[in-house]
């Protein structure tokens, strides 16, 4: 019988009830592994009222208590990462290494949880008039959900639940349906942790679990990763309702490289930034935008890279990139590369082409050259390992280019001249800027976040903006007067 994966609700596991479920592939294979429980709506509001009951007393608990379960469950993710990742491996089919890198990513906004006290800092002026003081407090919102997507079934989770729950929250998960298991087990482990039953719960759906955690009062807030018509379409539905909302959106990232780069460099993180996780990363670099002579060197040494990858099943050792995540995106992709070529690029290498295992969801690293921005595989969102090459003659003309594409997440400029990397990230129109890195996402202390249609809402991810998202800000002005002093005055408060 295949393996069903059910909700965690109020500290255990709950079979589903809608009579609704989704198959869970293992990519490597194309084999279905088990079967996800899709929650009804009824079963989202079950989740969210034991929730809020958790709330009610979370709230109240004690710094020092968050930081000990904090620093409990940092232990436990920490000494379970290979566990993680191999379940992660399975589900998603990324490589077990790239896995437990995702891991570790998240892993740093456990640690930034643990410091939460300090986070949570208030700001105070004393004597703002004669003995009156004026401070601040940040207090927890309540009850806040997190969506996220198939790409990081743990790191994106842990961008927004360390915080969330640290400030005082009860948090609910509502993972992709297609890599559920790691969030499942991460509530496993907050229990063990000591976390209070209910402050960290995992509802499985569809958009049926989506509209209903939207829907319903109780919940204070929405974190959202996904693709850009969904974050849209979450962000005006939530904002709609009420609710704070973040929701961040797909991607176009580009990797400009002048022709003063170092090209082997260059070429050992585009390949690095284009093919990891089969390209299945928001942060993924899938436009090399190459001026001038740097086109050249750079196919050339790219294609020269591309047969040493090594694609193979995740839990294999030595494989460096795994297959996509069904057999339908695997034929969008390579929808892409076709059309592509119709449209005028040249395929220097056609993963379509490449000797993969034929019964996963694989497709080979694939370069396509003289790609313009005109093209459908340049407008569009691939998702997959595909590295297309627009060739510019000049700095200013592919500043032009970048600005213009509608997704603002992450770009890279790599070069030597430290006036024009300097340029670069100044006027570029981009949440989230490499220097010679081509895959800048912040560490955990700063926050996350891109911009145009990357990102729907004001507020970035973890780090200090994620704990402004979930506080709301509590500003008092407090005297303690010598009674002595005390008289009435009608007039508008005014400061002396
Ligand atoms: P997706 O938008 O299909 O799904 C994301 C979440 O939304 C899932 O939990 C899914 O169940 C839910 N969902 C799907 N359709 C819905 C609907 N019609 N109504 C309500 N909810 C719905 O994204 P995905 O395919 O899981 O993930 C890949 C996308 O996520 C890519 O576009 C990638 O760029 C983006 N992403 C962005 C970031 C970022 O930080 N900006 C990070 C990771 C992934």
């Amino acid at each position: 019988m295949v393996r069903r994966i059910q909700h965690f609700i109020d500290g255990q596991h709950q079979a589903g009830t809608s009579g609704r479920s989704s198959d869970v592939y293992d990519p490597a294979t194309g084999q279905i592994q088990a079967q996800v429980d899709l929650a009804s709506v009824a079963e989202v509001h079950g989740a969210v009222s034991a929730a809020h009951k958790a709330s009610e007393e979370w709230s109240e608990s004690s710094l020092t208590q968050r930081t000990q379960i904090m620093f409990r469950f940092r232990e436990l993710l920490s000494d379970r990462t290979d566990e993680l990742a191999r379940v992660i491996s399975s589900e998603h089919g990324k490589v077990v290494s790239d896995a437990a890198g995702e891991v570790a990513r998240g892993l740093e906004n456990v640690e930034f949880a643990c410091g939460i006290a300090h986070h949570l800092k208030g700001e105070i002026n004393e004597q703002v008039s004669a003995g009156i003081e004026v401070y601040s407090l940040r207090q927890p919102l309540g009850v806040v959900a997190g969506i996220t997507p198939f790409n990081f079934p743990a790191m994106v989770p842990a961008w927004m639940f360390a915080t969330a729950i640290a400030c005082g929250n009860a948090f609910i998960c509502k993972p992709s349906e297609r890599d559920p298991s790691a969030s499942m087990l991460i509530a496993e482990w907050f229990i063990e942790a000591g976390l209070p039953p209910g402050v960290f719960s995992v509802v499985n759906g569809d958009k049926e679990a989506v509209d209903a955690l939207i829907d319903h009062e109780d919940v204070a807030a929405i974190s959202f990763v996904g693709s850009t018509p969904i974050a849209s379409y979450v962000y005006e539905r939530a904002t709609s309702a009420g609710k704070r909302v973040q929701a961040l959106g797909g991607a176009k990232n580009h990797m400009l490289v002048l022709p003063d780069a170092d090209i082997e460099m260059a070429a050992d993180a585009a390949v690095s930034a284009a093919y990891g996780s089969a390209g299945e990363r928001c942060m993924a670099v899938s436009a090399l935008v190459a001026v001038g002579s740097a086109a050249d060197e750079l196919v050339e040494a790219i294609s020269q890279r591309i047969p040493d990858v090594k694609v193979g099943v995740g839990t294999e050792a030595g494989a460096e990139m795994g297959p996509l995540i069904t057999a339908e995106h695997r034929d969008r992709v390579a929808g892409y590369v076709e059309r592509a070529q119709q449209a005028g690029a040249v395929a220097v290498v056609d993963g379509g082409n490449a000797d993969l295992p034929t019964d996963g969801f694989f497709y080979g690293p694939t370069l396509l050259d003289e790609v313009t921005a005109d093209m459908e595989c340049y407008q569009d969102e691939i998702f997959g390992p595909v590295l297309s090459v627009l060739r510019v003659e000049t700095f200013q003309e592919a500043m032009d280019l970048i600005n213009a594409n509608p997704f603002g997440n992450g770009t890279a400029i790599f070069t030597r001249d430290g006036g024009a990397a300097r340029q670069f990230q100044h006027e570029v129109q981009v949440g989230m800027v490499g220097i010679n890195v081509p895959i800048p996402v912040p560490v955990a202390y700063h926050s996350f976040g891109g911009w145009k249609a990357s990102l729907f809402g004001d507020t970035h991810m973890y780090g200090p903006e994620g704990v402004r998202f979930y506080t709301r800000a509590k500003a008092i002005t407090a005297r303690w007067p010598d009674p002595a002093s005390s008289q009435i005055d009608l007039g508008f408060p005014q400061n002396s």
